[in-house]
Protein backbone atom coordinates (compact mmCIF):
# COMPACT_ATOMS: atom_id res chain seq x y z
CA UNK A 1 0.00 0.00 0.00
CA UNK A 2 1.06 3.34 -0.90
CA UNK A 3 2.05 5.39 2.81
CA UNK A 4 0.42 8.04 1.30
CA UNK A 5 -3.02 6.65 1.47
CA UNK A 6 -2.84 5.39 4.51
CA UNK A 7 -1.85 8.74 6.34
CA UNK A 8 -4.30 10.38 4.11
CA UNK A 9 -7.43 8.11 4.96
CA UNK A 10 -10.74 10.32 6.92
CA UNK A 11 -12.49 9.34 9.48
CA UNK A 12 -15.54 7.96 8.87
CA UNK A 13 -19.22 7.37 10.28
CA UNK A 14 -19.46 4.05 10.05
CA UNK A 15 -23.48 3.25 9.75
CA UNK A 16 -22.85 -0.40 7.58
CA UNK A 17 -22.98 -3.85 8.53
CA UNK A 18 -19.65 -3.60 10.13
CA UNK A 19 -16.98 -2.63 10.92
CA UNK A 20 -18.19 -0.26 13.56
CA UNK A 21 -16.91 2.80 15.18
CA UNK A 22 -14.19 2.06 17.53
CA UNK A 23 -13.51 4.00 20.56
CA UNK A 24 -10.54 6.04 21.26
CA UNK A 25 -9.59 3.96 24.40
CA UNK A 26 -9.47 0.62 22.61
CA UNK A 27 -7.37 2.63 19.64
CA UNK A 28 -5.02 3.40 22.40
CA UNK A 29 -4.87 0.17 24.18
CA UNK A 30 -3.73 -1.35 20.80
CA UNK A 31 -0.32 1.29 21.10
CA UNK A 32 0.38 -0.43 23.97
CA UNK A 33 3.67 -2.10 24.03
CA UNK A 34 4.09 -5.38 22.46
CA UNK A 35 5.33 -8.03 24.86
CA UNK A 36 5.73 -12.29 24.93
CA UNK A 37 2.34 -13.96 23.94
CA UNK A 38 3.65 -16.70 26.90
CA UNK A 39 4.50 -13.18 28.92
CA UNK A 40 3.04 -14.11 32.49
CA UNK A 41 1.40 -10.18 32.59
CA UNK A 42 0.08 -11.06 28.62
CA UNK A 43 -1.06 -13.99 30.18
CA UNK A 44 -3.46 -12.30 32.82
CA UNK A 45 -4.78 -9.86 30.09
CA UNK A 46 -5.97 -13.39 27.87
CA UNK A 47 -7.73 -14.54 31.27
CA UNK A 48 -8.87 -11.19 32.20
CA UNK A 49 -10.37 -11.21 28.27
CA UNK A 50 -11.66 -14.96 29.24
CA UNK A 51 -13.48 -13.81 32.12
CA UNK A 52 -15.48 -11.01 30.18
CA UNK A 53 -16.43 -12.70 27.36
CA UNK A 54 -18.25 -15.28 29.76
CA UNK A 55 -19.80 -11.85 30.83
CA UNK A 56 -20.56 -10.65 27.75
CA UNK A 57 -21.97 -14.48 26.49
CA UNK A 58 -23.70 -15.24 30.00
CA UNK A 59 -21.94 -18.24 30.51
CA UNK A 60 -20.31 -20.02 32.64
CA UNK A 61 -18.58 -22.23 29.95
CA UNK A 62 -15.14 -23.36 30.73
CA UNK A 63 -14.38 -22.81 27.51
CA UNK A 64 -15.05 -19.30 26.43
CA UNK A 65 -12.45 -17.68 23.97
CA UNK A 66 -11.66 -15.19 21.46
CA UNK A 67 -10.56 -17.26 17.65
CA UNK A 68 -7.67 -15.33 15.69
CA UNK A 69 -9.46 -14.69 13.16
CA UNK A 70 -12.94 -12.59 12.11
CA UNK A 71 -16.52 -13.44 12.42
CA UNK A 72 -15.91 -16.04 9.42
CA UNK A 73 -13.22 -18.18 11.57
CA UNK A 74 -15.58 -18.29 14.44
CA UNK A 75 -18.09 -19.75 11.89
CA UNK A 76 -15.42 -22.27 10.87
CA UNK A 77 -14.39 -22.90 14.58
CA UNK A 78 -17.77 -23.82 15.45
CA UNK A 79 -18.59 -26.18 12.73
CA UNK A 80 -15.24 -27.77 11.55
CA UNK A 81 -15.08 -29.29 15.20
CA UNK A 82 -18.81 -30.36 16.30
CA UNK A 83 -19.22 -31.95 12.50
CA UNK A 84 -17.63 -35.42 11.68
CA UNK A 85 -17.85 -36.31 7.68
CA UNK A 86 -21.22 -38.31 7.68
CA UNK A 87 -22.75 -36.30 10.65
CA UNK A 88 -26.27 -34.49 9.94
CA UNK A 89 -26.66 -30.84 10.22
CA UNK A 90 -29.58 -28.89 10.11
CA UNK A 91 -29.35 -25.12 9.28
CA UNK A 92 -31.41 -22.29 8.93
CA UNK A 93 -31.04 -20.05 5.89
CA UNK A 94 -32.32 -17.00 5.79
CA UNK A 95 -29.94 -14.78 4.30
CA UNK A 96 -26.48 -14.72 3.22
CA UNK A 97 -24.83 -16.12 6.96
CA UNK A 98 -27.38 -19.39 6.95
CA UNK A 99 -26.00 -19.90 3.50
CA UNK A 100 -22.63 -19.34 4.18
CA UNK A 101 -22.48 -21.80 6.97
CA UNK A 102 -24.07 -24.51 4.92
CA UNK A 103 -20.81 -23.77 2.74
CA UNK A 104 -18.96 -24.81 5.93
CA UNK A 105 -20.67 -27.26 7.07
CA UNK A 106 -20.64 -29.45 3.81
CA UNK A 107 -16.69 -28.87 3.34
CA UNK A 108 -17.02 -30.98 6.45
CA UNK A 109 -18.38 -33.90 4.54
CA UNK A 110 -21.90 -33.68 6.72
CA UNK A 111 -25.21 -34.26 6.05
CA UNK A 112 -26.70 -30.57 5.27
CA UNK A 113 -30.27 -30.52 5.77
CA UNK A 114 -31.67 -26.67 4.92
CA UNK A 115 -34.54 -25.34 6.67
CA UNK A 116 -35.60 -22.51 4.86
CA UNK A 117 -37.20 -19.00 5.42
CA UNK A 118 -37.88 -16.02 3.38
CA UNK A 119 -35.34 -12.88 3.43
CA UNK A 120 -36.29 -10.93 6.05
CA UNK A 121 -38.15 -13.69 7.64
CA UNK A 122 -37.31 -16.25 10.58
CA UNK A 123 -37.13 -20.07 10.89
CA UNK A 124 -39.69 -21.23 12.92
CA UNK A 125 -39.38 -24.12 16.30
CA UNK A 126 -42.35 -25.85 13.96
CA UNK A 127 -39.97 -26.21 11.01
CA UNK A 128 -37.13 -27.08 13.25
CA UNK A 129 -39.56 -29.89 14.85
CA UNK A 130 -40.63 -31.23 11.88
CA UNK A 131 -37.26 -31.86 10.00
CA UNK A 132 -35.95 -33.10 13.62
CA UNK A 133 -38.62 -36.17 13.48
CA UNK A 134 -37.34 -37.16 10.26
CA UNK A 135 -33.76 -38.62 11.39
CA UNK A 136 -31.77 -38.14 14.00
CA UNK A 137 -29.61 -34.82 13.75
CA UNK A 138 -26.25 -33.44 15.71
CA UNK A 139 -26.01 -29.68 15.49
CA UNK A 140 -29.21 -27.36 14.70
CA UNK A 141 -27.59 -24.10 14.01
CA UNK A 142 -29.16 -20.65 13.46
CA UNK A 143 -28.02 -17.12 13.14
CA UNK A 144 -29.56 -15.17 15.37
CA UNK A 145 -29.03 -11.59 13.92
CA UNK A 146 -29.15 -12.22 10.02
CA UNK A 147 -26.73 -9.68 9.15
CA UNK A 148 -28.19 -9.40 5.49
CA UNK A 149 -31.73 -9.21 6.01
CA UNK A 150 -32.22 -7.63 9.51
CA UNK A 151 -34.07 -10.58 10.81
CA UNK A 152 -33.80 -11.11 14.46
CA UNK A 153 -34.09 -14.94 15.45
CA UNK A 154 -35.74 -16.18 17.98
CA UNK A 155 -33.71 -19.12 19.97
CA UNK A 156 -35.27 -20.03 23.62
CA UNK A 157 -38.23 -22.96 21.93
CA UNK A 158 -35.78 -24.16 19.33
CA UNK A 159 -33.00 -24.91 22.12
CA UNK A 160 -35.21 -26.62 23.63
CA UNK A 161 -36.82 -28.91 20.56
CA UNK A 162 -33.26 -29.34 19.55
CA UNK A 163 -32.69 -30.51 22.99
CA UNK A 164 -35.66 -33.11 22.75
CA UNK A 165 -33.99 -34.74 19.89
CA UNK A 166 -30.61 -35.16 20.88
CA UNK A 167 -29.16 -31.66 19.17
CA UNK A 168 -26.95 -29.46 20.08
CA UNK A 169 -27.95 -26.27 19.36
CA UNK A 170 -25.13 -23.81 17.58
CA UNK A 171 -26.01 -20.48 17.23
CA UNK A 172 -24.19 -17.40 15.24
CA UNK A 173 -24.21 -14.65 17.51
CA UNK A 174 -21.76 -12.24 15.55
CA UNK A 175 -24.23 -9.14 15.20
CA UNK A 176 -25.96 -9.60 17.87
CA UNK A 177 -23.61 -10.11 21.21
CA UNK A 178 -22.86 -6.86 22.90
CA UNK A 179 -26.09 -5.87 20.90
CA UNK A 180 -29.31 -7.18 22.38
CA UNK A 181 -29.67 -10.19 24.66
CA UNK A 182 -28.20 -13.38 24.31
CA UNK A 183 -27.88 -15.87 27.29
CA UNK A 184 -26.28 -18.76 26.31
CA UNK A 185 -26.56 -20.66 29.39
CA UNK A 186 -30.22 -19.51 30.29
CA UNK A 187 -31.42 -20.02 26.65
CA UNK A 188 -29.43 -23.51 26.74
CA UNK A 189 -27.21 -22.84 23.43
CA UNK A 190 -24.51 -25.22 23.31
CA UNK A 191 -21.81 -23.62 20.66
CA UNK A 192 -21.87 -19.73 19.86
CA UNK A 193 -19.49 -17.22 17.95
CA UNK A 194 -19.69 -13.92 17.19
CA UNK A 195 -17.20 -11.40 15.49
CA UNK A 196 -15.28 -8.25 17.30
CA UNK A 197 -16.02 -5.59 14.90
CA UNK A 198 -20.06 -5.19 15.12
CA UNK A 199 -21.93 -4.75 17.98
CA UNK A 200 -18.42 -4.94 20.44
CA UNK A 201 -16.83 -2.07 18.40
CA UNK A 202 -13.36 -3.40 18.18
CA UNK A 203 -11.26 -3.77 15.12
CA UNK A 204 -11.70 -6.83 13.51
CA UNK A 205 -9.57 -9.85 13.97
CA UNK A 206 -10.90 -11.53 16.47
CA UNK A 207 -14.09 -14.48 16.88
CA UNK A 208 -15.25 -14.79 20.75
CA UNK A 209 -16.61 -18.23 20.84
CA UNK A 210 -18.19 -20.18 23.67
CA UNK A 211 -18.57 -24.17 23.94
CA UNK A 212 -20.76 -25.74 27.20
CA UNK A 213 -19.33 -29.05 28.42
CA UNK A 214 -22.11 -31.17 25.99
CA UNK A 215 -20.34 -29.66 23.09
CA UNK A 216 -17.04 -30.61 23.98
CA UNK A 217 -17.37 -33.69 25.32
CA UNK A 218 -18.42 -34.05 21.77
CA UNK A 219 -15.61 -32.58 20.10
CA UNK A 220 -13.77 -34.88 22.40
CA UNK A 221 -15.24 -37.98 21.35
CA UNK A 222 -14.54 -37.47 17.53
CA UNK A 223 -13.16 -40.62 15.81
CA UNK A 224 -11.52 -38.25 13.08
CA UNK A 225 -8.66 -35.34 13.81
CA UNK A 226 -10.47 -31.95 13.12
CA UNK A 227 -10.28 -31.18 9.41
CA UNK A 228 -8.67 -28.03 10.58
CA UNK A 229 -5.11 -27.75 12.43
CA UNK A 230 -5.43 -23.94 13.21
CA UNK A 231 -9.39 -23.84 14.51
CA UNK A 232 -8.78 -27.26 16.66
CA UNK A 233 -10.44 -26.40 19.70
CA UNK A 234 -8.61 -29.46 21.61
CA UNK A 235 -5.26 -27.99 20.77
CA UNK A 236 -6.60 -24.19 21.15
CA UNK A 237 -7.79 -24.96 24.48
CA UNK A 238 -4.57 -26.26 25.61
CA UNK A 239 -2.83 -23.03 24.60
CA UNK A 240 -6.13 -20.51 26.53
CA UNK A 241 -6.11 -22.96 29.51
CA UNK A 242 -3.39 -23.74 32.39
CA UNK A 243 -1.02 -25.67 30.53
CA UNK A 244 0.10 -22.92 27.97
CA UNK A 245 0.78 -25.21 25.72
CA UNK A 246 2.35 -23.68 22.23
CA UNK A 247 -0.41 -23.75 19.24
CA UNK A 248 -0.01 -20.09 17.47
CA UNK A 249 1.17 -16.69 18.34
CA UNK A 250 -1.71 -14.87 20.05
CA UNK A 251 -2.44 -11.17 17.90
CA UNK A 252 -1.21 -9.49 20.90
CA UNK A 253 -2.44 -6.06 20.08
CA UNK A 254 -5.89 -7.40 18.89
CA UNK A 255 -6.26 -9.07 22.01
CA UNK A 256 -5.31 -5.30 24.02
CA UNK A 257 -8.36 -3.81 21.58
CA UNK A 258 -10.81 -6.59 22.67
CA UNK A 259 -9.73 -6.41 26.25
CA UNK A 260 -10.51 -2.66 26.39
CA UNK A 261 -13.26 -3.08 24.00
CA UNK A 262 -15.15 -5.35 26.77
CA UNK A 263 -14.22 -3.10 29.48
CA UNK A 264 -15.92 -0.52 27.76
CA UNK A 265 -18.78 -3.00 27.11
CA UNK A 266 -18.60 -3.70 31.27
CA UNK A 267 -18.56 -0.40 32.48
CA UNK A 268 -21.82 0.36 30.58
CA UNK A 269 -23.72 -2.78 31.75
CA UNK A 270 -24.34 -5.22 29.48
CA UNK A 271 -28.55 -4.50 30.00
CA UNK A 272 -27.70 -0.84 29.58
CA UNK A 273 -26.20 -1.37 26.21
CA UNK A 274 -28.80 -3.40 24.93
CA UNK A 275 -31.30 -0.53 25.68
CA UNK A 276 -29.15 2.08 23.91
CA UNK A 277 -29.46 -0.51 20.77
CA UNK A 278 -33.10 -1.41 21.03
CA UNK A 279 -34.10 2.65 21.61
CA UNK A 280 -32.48 4.21 19.17
CA UNK A 281 -32.96 0.84 16.73
CA UNK A 282 -36.70 1.81 17.36
CA UNK A 283 -36.24 5.19 16.35
CA UNK A 284 -34.70 4.50 13.06
CA UNK A 285 -36.75 2.21 11.92
CA UNK A 286 -40.09 5.22 13.06
CA UNK A 287 -38.12 7.36 11.24
CA UNK A 288 -37.72 5.68 7.94
CA UNK A 289 -41.14 4.54 8.17
CA UNK A 290 -41.94 7.82 8.14
CA UNK A 291 -40.67 8.87 5.06
CA UNK A 292 -42.32 6.34 3.48
CA UNK A 293 -39.24 3.64 3.55
CA UNK A 294 -40.16 0.07 3.69
CA UNK A 295 -38.51 -2.17 6.40
CA UNK A 296 -37.45 -5.11 4.94
CA UNK A 297 -37.56 -7.75 7.83
CA UNK A 298 -40.57 -9.16 9.28
CA UNK A 299 -42.50 -6.67 11.70
CA UNK A 300 -41.81 -7.69 15.10
CA UNK A 301 -38.61 -9.47 14.26
CA UNK A 302 -36.52 -6.62 13.31
CA UNK A 303 -32.85 -5.92 14.62
CA UNK A 304 -31.97 -2.64 16.53
CA UNK A 305 -28.70 -2.94 14.96
CA UNK A 306 -29.66 -3.72 11.67
CA UNK A 307 -31.92 -2.35 9.33
CA UNK A 308 -33.23 -3.25 5.95
CA UNK A 309 -34.72 -1.08 3.98
CA UNK A 310 -36.10 -1.14 0.63
CA UNK A 311 -34.22 1.48 -2.01
CA UNK A 312 -37.52 3.18 -3.71
CA UNK A 313 -38.46 2.78 -7.03
CA UNK A 314 -36.46 4.50 -9.39
CA UNK A 315 -33.23 6.10 -7.00
CA UNK A 316 -29.79 4.73 -8.00
CA UNK A 317 -28.34 2.88 -4.63
CA UNK A 318 -24.52 3.73 -5.77
CA UNK A 319 -25.38 7.33 -6.18
CA UNK A 320 -26.40 7.65 -2.98
CA UNK A 321 -24.23 6.05 -1.07
CA UNK A 322 -21.34 7.38 -3.41
CA UNK A 323 -22.41 10.97 -1.95
CA UNK A 324 -23.22 9.59 1.79
CA UNK A 325 -19.43 8.39 1.60
CA UNK A 326 -17.93 11.41 -0.41
CA UNK A 327 -20.02 14.50 0.36
CA UNK A 328 -20.71 12.94 4.31
CA UNK A 329 -18.03 10.57 5.48
CA UNK A 330 -21.02 8.02 6.32
CA UNK A 331 -20.73 4.53 5.40
CA UNK A 332 -24.09 2.69 4.38
CA UNK A 333 -24.45 -0.48 3.37
CA UNK A 334 -25.44 -1.85 0.14
CA UNK A 335 -27.93 -5.16 -0.26
CA UNK A 336 -26.18 -8.39 -0.15
CA UNK A 337 -27.58 -11.61 -2.56
CA UNK A 338 -31.32 -11.15 -2.76
CA UNK A 339 -31.28 -7.54 -1.98
CA UNK A 340 -28.52 -6.42 -3.85
CA UNK A 341 -29.16 -3.09 -5.08
CA UNK A 342 -32.82 -3.56 -3.63
CA UNK A 343 -31.84 -2.54 0.14
CA UNK A 344 -29.61 -0.74 2.02
CA UNK A 345 -28.24 -1.93 5.84
CA UNK A 346 -27.87 0.75 8.26
CA UNK A 347 -26.32 -0.29 11.17
CA UNK A 348 -26.53 1.01 14.86
CA UNK A 349 -23.61 -1.07 16.52
CA UNK A 350 -22.05 -0.73 19.36
CA UNK A 351 -20.00 3.13 18.98
CA UNK A 352 -22.14 4.02 16.25
CA UNK A 353 -25.34 3.64 18.02
CA UNK A 354 -26.12 7.23 19.35
CA UNK A 355 -28.76 9.55 19.00
CA UNK A 356 -26.90 11.75 16.57
CA UNK A 357 -26.25 8.60 14.17
CA UNK A 358 -29.75 7.97 14.06
CA UNK A 359 -30.66 12.03 13.08
CA UNK A 360 -27.66 12.33 10.94
CA UNK A 361 -28.74 9.49 8.52
CA UNK A 362 -32.55 10.48 8.47
CA UNK A 363 -31.72 13.91 7.24
CA UNK A 364 -28.78 12.71 5.26
CA UNK A 365 -30.86 10.55 3.07
CA UNK A 366 -34.39 12.79 3.22
CA UNK A 367 -31.88 15.22 1.20
CA UNK A 368 -30.84 12.58 -1.50
CA UNK A 369 -34.05 11.22 -2.29
CA UNK A 370 -35.42 14.17 -2.61
CA UNK A 371 -31.98 14.97 -4.70
CA UNK A 372 -33.75 11.99 -6.97
CA UNK A 373 -36.89 13.08 -7.38
CA UNK A 374 -38.41 11.39 -4.18
CA UNK A 375 -41.65 13.43 -1.96
CA UNK A 376 -41.10 12.84 1.70
CA UNK A 377 -42.72 15.53 4.08
CA UNK A 378 -39.76 17.64 4.77
CA UNK A 379 -38.22 16.32 8.42
CA UNK A 380 -40.89 13.63 8.58
CA UNK A 381 -38.40 11.23 9.94
CA UNK A 382 -36.37 13.12 12.29
CA UNK A 383 -39.11 14.41 13.79
CA UNK A 384 -41.09 11.05 14.05
CA UNK A 385 -37.48 9.53 15.42
CA UNK A 386 -37.14 12.59 17.56
CA UNK A 387 -40.47 12.28 19.09
CA UNK A 388 -39.64 8.11 19.66
CA UNK A 389 -36.58 9.18 21.67
CA UNK A 390 -38.32 11.42 23.72
CA UNK A 391 -40.65 8.15 25.31
C1 LIG B 1 -20.25 -10.28 9.69
C2 LIG B 1 -20.89 -11.61 9.91
C3 LIG B 1 -20.19 -12.82 9.77
C4 LIG B 1 -18.79 -12.90 9.24
O1 LIG B 1 -17.89 -12.18 9.96
P1 LIG B 1 -16.53 -11.64 9.29
O2 LIG B 1 -15.93 -10.90 10.43
O3 LIG B 1 -16.92 -10.80 8.14
O4 LIG B 1 -15.73 -12.82 8.90
C5 LIG B 1 -20.84 -13.99 10.08
N1 LIG B 1 -22.12 -14.00 10.48
C6 LIG B 1 -22.84 -12.87 10.61
C7 LIG B 1 -24.26 -12.93 11.05
C8 LIG B 1 -22.24 -11.65 10.32
O5 LIG B 1 -22.95 -10.52 10.44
Amino acid sequence: MNASTLNHLPTRILMGPGPSNVHPRVLKAMATPVIGHLDPMFLKVMDETRENLRLLFRTKNHFTIAISGTGSAGMEAAIVNILEPGDRIMIGVAGVFGERMCDVAGRCGAEVARIEAAWGDIITPEQIAAELKKQPTKVVAVVHAETSTGAHQPLQEIAKIAHEHGALLLVDAVTSLGGCEISVDDWGIDICYSGAQKCISCPPGLAPITFNERAMEAVRARKTKVQSWYLDMTMIERYWGEERFYHHTAPISMLYALAEALNIIMEEGLEARWQRHARLGAALHKGLEAMGLKLLAKQGHRLPMLTSVGIPEGVDDLVVRRSLLADLNIELGGGLGAFKGKAWRVGLMGESCCQANVLLILSALEALLCAQGITIPPGAGITKAAEALKT
